[in-house]
């Protein structure tokens, strides 16, 4: 098969993209590995339940052409949800973000809060705080150390699982919700505020979970999709490169990857070894999502940040079938647990079972499901690139692999090809501009 571009990977950036290129009259072919696209939004649906398998998704964003095309693409298939999100703090739920909900804390925890965060602030005012040299410097200097040492810095290691100290701060803006000091105010008095405005409201379709997003951008590209295609080799020779599942061949002008950079690497040949050392010494997380669905009810959040230890594994759990009724049969409810994790640790190495129990044992420890006994549905998944972390060496390394991709002539798009914090209106962005496309 000879076509103008070649997109490995077809999870949203290579379907988005895909659909991007064919729009301005591309010839294009999208190279899937596993049998279906959508990579981490991909769900699945068994006894009537359907889960996000890369973890809970939700629809939304700043950016405001992506976020009307997703919307337009999904048409009926979506529903608005008001975010009511909380955080689990000393077994009290606390609204979320954390400082819009410090009225609900405990009197001497809310002190030490403002009072920090006031002293913090003149500090900074007053030239005091020298700059943050990493990741958890920057907590400190941001939020003071008082919600930086109840929230910030115990949630950060529970999710990133990596020393904050050796973590980089560069890609903290616009992320992580920087309060404004009127809302501390009001939030320490009891007035209440929104935090994180733009994904107060959110969406998710009615059926299918997350992966009704890639069908639906997917739909007009879909024959030139080929699933089962795990390139394991690629090969430039005078402008064409050649593209091998091991048994077949695709022959292409423009190469697109959206797969992570170290499944890439590896497809090339004489790669160097300053190239290869600088991959491998890229960091990221996996993640093991656990699904529980129940009979009866559960509490109508959508979802909750576990910052302590003690109270589970699990870093977040979210309740798909308060993102729409049609993700559970009638008279059940879902909870979805995501747990970060990485190769070699305790969590990689448990079996599905004792984590499945783990799970179940802490929810009903915090009293998210009423007993076992509830439970009618179990399942995990595991996503092993799921996360970029951002380590102190990590500007440099991912330096040396871009420049080595783009003497090769290979773009990258995408969240594990760029090697970049992006959610998917991110993703999306990011196909967008490649193609050109202006909106
Ligand atoms: C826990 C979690 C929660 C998230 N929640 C949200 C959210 O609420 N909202 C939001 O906007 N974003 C969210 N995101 C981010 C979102 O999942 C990503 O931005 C997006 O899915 C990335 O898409 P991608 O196509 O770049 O990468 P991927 O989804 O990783 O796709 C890469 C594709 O390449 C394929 N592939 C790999 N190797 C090969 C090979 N050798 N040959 C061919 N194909 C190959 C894979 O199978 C996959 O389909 C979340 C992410 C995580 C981890």
């Amino acid at each position: 098969m000879d076509v103008k571009s070649a997109i490995v990977g077809g999870g949203l950036t290579g379907v988005s993209l895909a659909r991007f290129l064919h729009e301005r009259g591309e010839d294009v072919v999208v190279l899937e590995r596993e049998p279906c696209i959508g990579g981490l939004c991909r769900s699945r649906t068994e006894a009537g339940f359907t889960f996000d398998i890369g973890g809970s998704h939700i629809i939304f964003s700043r950016d405001t052409g992506v976020l009307s095309f997703m919307r337009t693409v999904l048409g009926e298939n979506r529903e608005e949800r008001t975010r009511n999100t909380k955080i689990l703090y000393k077994g009290s739920y606390v609204k979320y973000p954390f400082e819009n909900g410090l009225f609900q804390l405990p009197k001497d925890d809310l002190f030490f809060c403002i009072n920090e965060f006031i002293q913090n602030l003149i500090a900074v005012e007053t030239g005091r705080v020298p700059p943050p040299r990493n990741f958890a410097e920057w907590i400190t200097a941001t939020f003071g150390r008082g919600i930086a040492g109840c929230y910030m810095l115990p949630y950060n290691r529970k999710i990133w699982n990596f020393p904050l100290e050796n973590m980089s701060h560069h890609w903290v803006d616009g992320r992580i919700p920087r309060p404004p000091v009127e809302d501390i105010i009001r939030s320490a008095i009891g007035i209440e505020t929104e935090g994180y405005t733009h994904q107060a409201v959110f969406s998710y379709p009615v059926r299918g979970g997350i992966e009704a997003l890639i069908h639906a951008i997917a739909e007009p590209i879909s024959r030139y999709i080929m699933t089962g295609f795990p390139v394991s080799r690629i090969r430039e020779e005078n402008g064409t490169f050649t593209i091998s599942d091991g048994r077949r061949d695709v022959k292409a002008d423009r190469l697109i990857s959206t797969i992570p950079l170290q499944i890439l690497l590896p497809c090339l040949e004489n790669v160097p070894d300053n190239v290869q050392a600088a991959c491998d010494a890229l960091k990221y997380n996996s993640l093991c999502s656990v699904f529980i669905g129940v009979k009866g009810k559960v509490p109508e959040f959508s979802w909750v940040y576990i910052p302590e230890e003690e109270a589970g594994p699990f870093n977040r759990i979210s309740f798909p079938s308060g993102y729409s009724t049609r993700t559970a049969p009638p008279g059940h409810a879902s909870v979805l647990a995501e747990i970060t994790f990485n190769e070699g640790d305790a969590i990689s190495r448990m079996q599905d079972p004792e984590i499945i129990d783990h799970v179940m044992q802490a929810l009903e420890k915090i009293g998210i499901i009423p007993d076992r006994n509830a439970v009618v549905y179990t399942g995990v998944e595991r996503q092993k690139f799921a996360y970029v972390v951002y380590d102190l060496d990590y500007r440099k390394n991912i330096e040396i692999v871009r420049e080595f991709c783009s003497e090769r002539k290979i773009s990258l798009v995408g969240r594990f090809a760029q090697f970049e914090y992006l959610n998917m209106d991110g993703c999306i962005r990011s196909a967008m501009d490649f193609a050109g496309l202006d909106r």
